[in-house]
């Protein structure tokens, strides 16, 4: 078999809709590639991050590794604190069509990102569906149809989140960082929605972390995919690998290509996974930490029930 990999774009700020989402298209287009974007379309409240600075270990070491001005953009780092947060869902209709015409799939991620991010564990269900509503009541007139998929700002998801997807009609979730699809247990509780995690490093957290390269990066995903034994999920980012790092990135897929690795989408693969549900185990998702990222995320736990 050979090796399958799905990329899974996220699209956080203003900046990374209207520059990297066309840049993305552009580099998938030229390789014949299809992938899945998780759109944000709330307001861009990136500054407001800056205040992760005093409350998380690791954020500004993080910031200065990754030299987050040059890839972010100084306006998009000031957005929500000294400029006005903008709506990313402003005029975004005909950008998020061309996602969809051009064969990609297409999904949510989140209403405020930061918000999510930032607060998720303390919201209540209500609160957690109110900011799913927001972000369908403005993706389901520019599609013509509700978002089926969901992706977790910051990879913070929630007994409460997951219920919420349930009840929003969510064919499955991609909140968390793992190793192969489950069923997300929470408490006594394993919830209906499928997950697909994450299952490879993200270029941002990696890079200048021990030296490392977009070059070894590549090299360590090449060599992650040739021993997997499941299909592998790379979470990429408007602001990074279709901006200043969208060169880097294209070297990245024309790699793989060589190395004749096969891309899918996610909605396509949680299909045919959804054939035979009975065989998905469930896991519990517990937080913790990841080599170069800031804060805590949520990790897919050790595998219960084997089919
Ligand atoms: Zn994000």
């Amino acid at each position: 078999m050979p090796p399958r990999l799905g990329i899974k774009i996220d699209v956080d700020t203003l900046e990374g809709f209207r520059q990297g989402i066309p840049a993305l298209l552009e580099i998938l287009a030229a390789r014949r590639i299809k992938a899945s974007f998780f759109v944000s379309l709330g307001p861009d409240n990136s500054g407001r991050a800056i205040f992760r600075v005093f409350r998380q270990q690791g954020f500004l070491e993080k910031m200065w590794r990754t030299r987050a001005p040059a890839l972010y953009g100084l306006r998009t780092m000031f957005y929500g604190t000294l400029l006005p947060a903008p709506l990313i869902s402003r005029g975004a209709g005909e950008m998020l069509r061309a996602v969809a015409a051009a064969g990609h799939e297409l999904g949510l991620h989140g209403y405020d990102h930061v918000r999510w991010h930032d607060h998720l564990l303390s919201m209540s269900r209500e609160e957690v569906s109110r900011e799913l509503a927001r972000a369908q009541e403005i993706y389901t007139p520019f599609l013509g149809h509700a978002a089926r998929a969901f992706a977790a700002p910051g990879w913070q998801c929630s007994a409460a989140s997951r219920a919420a997807l349930a009840a929003g009609g969510f064919l499955y979730g991609s909140d968390t960082r793992g190793y192969a699809p489950y069923f997300p247990r929470f408490g006594e509780q394993v919830h209906s929605v499928l997950e697909i995690p994450t299952t490879l490093p993200t270029l941002d957290e990696l890079l200048g972390f021990d030296g490392c390269q977009p070059e070894d990066f590549t090299a360590l995903i090449l060599g992650r995919l040739q021993k997997a034994a499941v299909p592998q999920v790379l979470t990429v980012h408007t602001e990074v690998e279709g901006g200043p790092l969208r060169q880097e990135f294209a070297n990245l897929l024309d790699r793989c290509l060589d190395q004749g690795v096969e891309f899918f989408r996610l909605e396509d693969w949680v299909r045919e996974l959804l054939q035979e549900p009975g065989k998905i185990p469930a896991a519990s998702v517990r937080q913790g930490r990841l080599p170069g990222r800031a804060g805590r995320v949520s990790c897919q736990g050790p595998v219960e029930a084997e089919p």
